[in-house]
């Protein structure tokens, strides 16, 4: 064997999967994308997001999961939680007995919610307060289109949905930034300081109610403009859920379309596959589950985050409904936490380590463990879980990497993979490798993309 050989033999080099996989892969990947991104700019936000997979579920022969049922392989069910998350079932040939197969991502992504008293008029300008929702550079969200979701809750007890922004007709909503004529002062804060969460203030309108001196007359223009759309009244915010999302839709990047840009691929780039994994499957040889959870980036507390036991409770019911141990499930079962990672970035490599970075289009990320400093606020898979997986992907000519979110002690990141090992489940973290992540306006790569549904599918296929 000559040094090549042996070179090619032993050493591990993660490659470009457009160059490991065929041509009908990468068509596969760029039809998969189409489908991906028609959602990514029609659903941006948990709620809209847990309510289009209970329709696209509906469609496809889910039920509501019914404990008092009895369901055969290849029966469908499905509970929502609140309206904000979602869990998708397949039964398996193999009852739960045998432990189940989890895929959990989360549907909530960083955003500017509204405070309980937002709207206010100053300079004859009508604004919203906001505060912001997991983690984010405040700076990069002034002056981008934003649109308004959620839900209000009035007096009467009734709910209104609202969804301003995203039909071509809609008007928008922006925060202001000061011209860099004047922005000396500005500039010499720190770039985290930049822009202060009491600054980030949404442009809602001006034109006075009428032509009276009456004080804050636009202020009164714009609640009679909501109390005529929505019979809302200004107390009304105060019981309301009001997000505002970036407003761009979800668009090809790159002369080769290789990549998308859009809002919040964290984590509806997992939840997308995660969902379209379980849908596709028929009868499995274990009960599929994916779990499309809420309040990941505010750290999973909260009844519909997975630190709650929403899903802890759903599998006892599976249990429960063939007469055995909720535990006794739990503890047979694997779970893929499903959440993106950081792809390395060439113009920003300093806090990575390039050995153990992810990169676009080098397929799915799997990641024995996230957290930061000493491995702190994280579950560690064993090897011999990420073994068993690896063989699954490796079995099925799936293109796979690992990596860590950023160098020993650069900072670093969690996910629900801890919380869902609590309930002494085998689980690793995989996810799809994302640039300028937290930002308005994120990018991935479609390989990488089909990749993740590649994994997803094959692990809950497995034996
Ligand atoms: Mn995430
Ligand atoms: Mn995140």
């Amino acid at each position: 064997m000559d040094t090549k050989e042996l070179k090619e033999k032993l050493f591990y080099k993660p490659a470009h999967m457009a160059t490991v996989v065929n041509e009908d892969v990468t068509k596969k990947a760029f039809d998969f994308a189409e489908g991906y991104k028609a959602f990514m700019s029609g659903y941006k936000t948990e709620r809209e997001i847990a309510a289009y997979f209970e329709e696209e579920a509906k469609k496809l022969g889910y039920t509501e999961f019914d404990k008092s049922n009895a369901y055969k392989p290849g029966d469908k069910v499905y509970r929502v939680n609140r309206e904000k998350s979602i869990i998708l079932c397949t039964f398996g040939k193999k009852d739960v007995s045998n432990g189940v197969k989890i895929v959990a991502s989360h549907i909530d992504s960083p955003r500017l919610d509204l405070k309980p008293n937002p709207l206010y008029e100053s300079s004859e300008l009508a604004l919203f307060k906001t505060h912001y929702y997991g983690g984010i550079k405040k700076y990069q969200w002034t002056t981008i289109p934003l649109s308004l979701h959620g839900v209000l809750v009035k007096g009467d007890g009734t709910k209104v949905t609202v969804n301003i922004g995203e039909d071509e007709n809609d008007p928008l909503f922006v925060i202001t930034d000061l011209l860099p004529h004047l922005g000396g002062e500005q500039g010499k804060r720190t770039l985290g300081q930049g822009i202060k969460g009491e600054e980030l203030n949404i442009l809602v309108g001006s034109l006075p109610f009428n032509s009276d001196d009456e004080s804050e007359a636009v202020k009164l223009n714009i609640l009679n403009i909501l109390n005529e759309k929505y019979g809302i009244v200004e107390k009304d915010f105060i019981t309301a859920e009001l997000e505002l999302v970036p407003a761009f839709p979800a668009k090809d990047i790159g002369f080769d379309r290789s990549l998308i840009g859009a809002y919040g691929h964290d984590d509806r780039v997992c939840a997308y596959p995660a969902a379209m994994a379980n849908f596709a499957m028929t009868e499995p040889e274990h009960t599929t589950i994916t779990v499309l959870t809420d309040k990941e980036e505010i750290g999973s507390d909260g009844n519909t985050g997975l630190n709650s036991s929403y899903i802890k409770y759903f599998v006892y019911d599976l249990a429960e409904n063939i007469g055995i141990k909720g535990h006794d499930v739990l503890s047979k079962s694997e779970c893929l936490s499903a959440d993106v990672t950081a792809a390395f970035d060439p113009t920003f490599p300093e806090p990575m380590e390039s050995r153990n970075a992810s990169y676009c289009n080098k397929g799915v990320a799997i990641m024995k463990y996230t957290g930061s400093r000493g491995k702190s606020g994280t579950s560690d898979a064993t090897a011999e879980f990420f073994g068993k997986v690896r063989k699954v992907l490796d079995d099925n000519g799936i293109v796979w990497q690992t990596g860590e979110l950023g160098k020993v002690d650069a900072g670093g990141g969690g996910t629900v993979a801890m919380y869902i090992a609590n309930l002494d489940v085998d689980v690793i973290d995989i996810g799809v490798p994302v640039l300028s992540m937290h930002s308005p306006y994120e990018t991935i790569a479609k390989l990488d993309l089909y990749s993740s549904y590649q994994a997803f599918e094959a692990f809950f296929a497995a034996k």
